[in-house]
């Protein structure tokens, strides 16, 4: 019999490990406002499921901004123990290109919710569903509101885990936050994380080239450059190279400055060696493609960003493949990103992410104003900070 009860609002990747930790020796009920639990986690199945990645120690935790956010949680409940997780739910994974984590081919993402509801279900967590947090009594205990009534429903600690705000079809919407700031603890409004860019492309630019990726390139933005492949878009810039340089990016948009992004489409040659593969003859553009080996796509970005003399002169087109300076317009709406940043300050959490006001309530996942890029590093961060303040309960 367990005699102490916790509750936990938000059924999504978080919440759902928290549980899983905490039944081990706590009546464990979970509040969530959709018909089911793990949307936002099954959306993430849909393209490349990383459930983690391979980095660990000081690789994995550099992913992470603002430091040291998560460090212990994430040093407690690395990305081995995620694999560890998930092998002994029945869902082993494999390393996959770049070092991102996938569950084996064959396991679709709903066989790995329905693994860890399972589990749950096996553990005796209870699921409520259509059950909303709409803010807090004066006894700061949620209240709950179904499709009845409003509840007060009793538990020795509540953890909150309802998700950012974006993709709020799966019902991480962010409507939550002006409960918590009401209550005087600090929070942060919601932007774009791991989005899209919008550049002012030519119509003529867009129309030849959205939809084509730029392999093999260098993306600096600030201080931080990026290897990766990009995508040309109607709007703008996608990809696994532009993803995790977006906290340079909205830092350079917040301050009201110009956000610009430097390309080398060569990242294996310096100029001088880009120079003597042509054997210090000058080449005309019809050349280029064939001797830089630069994509169709590749030159017309450059060319976008030339001038015609600097077009025409292969000297100063050699530049340009080491440099071409791309102008940010914008982040993508915040409602397509795959991330967000915002949510409780974290100023706000002791280091087992309880409320330093507030210590019965604990806040864990996206919920949090930490960021992280792309690649299995944002459903770690999760588990991390769910399972940290689970182990620091039990
Ligand atoms: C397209 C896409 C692809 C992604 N791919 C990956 C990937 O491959 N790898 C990776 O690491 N990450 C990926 N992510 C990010 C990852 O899915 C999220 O960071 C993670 O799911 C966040 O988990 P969470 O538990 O904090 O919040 P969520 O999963 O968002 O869960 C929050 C839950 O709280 C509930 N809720 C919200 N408000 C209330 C309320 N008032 N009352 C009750 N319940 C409420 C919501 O309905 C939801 O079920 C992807 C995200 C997207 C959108």
């Amino acid at each position: 019999m367990k005699d102490k009860k916790i509750i936990i609002i938000g059924g999504g990747a978080s919440g759902l490990i928290a549980a899983d930790f905490l039944s081990q020796k706590y009546e464990v009920h979970i509040f969530e406002k959709g018909k089911t639990v793990g949307r936002k986690f099954l959306v993430a199945g849909n393209g490349g499921f990383n459930l983690t990645n391979q980095a660990t120690d000081a690789e994995l935790l550099a992913h992470y901004s603002p430091t040291p956010i998560l460090h212990a949680a994430l040093q407690q409940f690395g990305t081995e123990d995620t694999r560890k997780y998930f092998a002994g739910l029945g869902i082993p994974t494999f390393i996959g290109s770049s070092g991102r984590v996938f569950p084996e081919r064959g396991f679709k993402p709903i066989e790995v919710l329905q693994a860890l509801k399972n589990r749950l279900l096996e553990n005796g967590v209870s699921f409520h569903f259509k059950h909303e947090f709409i803010g807090f009594d004066a006894d700061m205990k949620p209240l709950i509101r179904n499709e009845e009534e409003t509840l007060t429903p009793f538990a020795d600690k509540y953890l909150f885990a309802l998700g950012g705000a974006s993709w709020s079809v799966t019902g991480s919407d962010g409507t939550w936050l002006d409960f918590f700031s009401q209550k005087d603890i600090k929070t942060v409004p919601f932007q774009a994380s791991n989005c899209g860019l919008n550049v002012n492309w030519s119509e003529n630019f867009k129309e030849r080239h959205a939809g084509k990726p730029l392999k093999n390139i260098a993306v600096t933005c600030g201080n931080k450059t990026v290897k990766g492949e990009g995508l040309i878009t109607e709007y703008g810039l996608e990809g696994n190279a532009i993803y995790p340089i977006i906290p340079e990016v909205r830092a350079a948009l917040n301050r009201g400055k110009e956000a610009l992004l430097y390309f080398d489409f060569k990242t294996q040659n310096t100029e001088s060696q880009l120079f003597n593969k042509i054997e210090g003859r000058l080449l005309i553009p019809k050349n280029y493609a064939f001797s830089f080996k630069l994509s169709k796509s590749q030159i017309a970005l450059i060319k976008e960003y030339s001038t015609k003399d600097e077009y025409l002169d292969c000297e100063k087109f050699i530049g340009k493949i080491k440099r071409t300076t791309v102008k940010v317009e914008s982040l993508r709406p915040i409602e397509e990103a795959i991330s967000t940043v915002g949510g409780i300050d974290i100023s706000e959490v002791n280091d087992d992410f309880s409320l330093r006001q507030f210590p019965h309530l604990f806040v864990l996942g996206e919920m949090l104003d930490w960021d992280a890029p792309t690649g299995g590093f944002l459903l770690q961060g999760c588990f991390s900070s769910a399972v940290y303040s689970a182990n620091s309960l039990l």
